[in-house]
């Protein structure tokens, strides 16, 4: 822990002063362009990959980059997402999973999260993945080479929950919010983004080769 306090110390001395009207002009504000949900896995740096500053991401983040599909119970990704759409009002929503996911070896094997209660019920919202897997591999079971295709399927999944959320199909409805399925991978930095189109996930350059990310 001493790092962490001492690197807030290094902040406040170092990085602050060349940063500081930045500082002063987001505080009284933020208009985040993005929504950004990820895991919360801690090797990943949704800034640093992005290459984006203070004020440009609305992050939601948490085990498995889940978002529950509506419903009448409200919990912190559903009034998150309500703010960043209805309040801020983002343009783009990205969900970005990842590489070596432990949230996504345990909906390969939820058998395993048995002293993990709370976990396992959160990850019950990453079933519809597994199954969509089981069902086109024509597996039972899954094992550890479905991994990567588990973890595609869940952005993609996570993706179509998104769509239930009222103020999120609004704005879709009206052309006013863009969805973005990524998975980033971790050893080799590379982000791999969701085709609507052909279902596949491709190369990042590929895939908005065609289009602008900013409208
Ligand atoms: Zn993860």
């Amino acid at each position: 822990m001493d790092h962490v306090i001492s690197g807030v110390a290094k902040f406040q001395k170092e990085v602050y002063p060349g940063k500081k009207a930045t500082f002063q002009k987001l505080a009284n504000g933020q208009n985040p362009e993005v929504l950004f949900i990820t895991c919360s896995d801690s090797r990943i740096d949704p800034n640093l990959v992005t290459q984006t500053g203070p004020g440009e991401l609305f992050i939601c983040r948490n085990a498995g980059n889940v978002v529950p599909p509506h419903s009448n119970q409200t919990g912190g990704m559903t009034a998150s997402i309500e703010f960043a759409v209805a309040a801020l009002g983002v343009s783009h929503i990205v969900i970005c999973g990842h590489t070596d996911c432990g949230a996504m070896k345990g909906a390969l094997n939820p058998e395993a999260l048995s002293g993990l209660p709370h976990v396992k019920e959160w990850l019950g919202h990453c079933r519809v993945a597994s199954e969509v897997v089981k069902e086109r591999c024509g597996h039972d079971e899954l094992s550890h080479e479905h991994l990567e295709e588990v973890t595609q399927e869940n952005v993609v999944q996570q993706m179509q929950h998104l769509r239930t959320h009222p103020s999120v199909a609004a704005k879709i409805a009206t052309g006013q919010v863009k969805l973005h399925g990524w998975v980033y991978n971790i050893e080799s930095g590379d982000v791999l983004c969701y085709d609507e189109k052909t279902g596949k996930f491709e190369a990042m350059d590929e895939a908005y080769a065609e289009e602008q990310l900013s409208r």
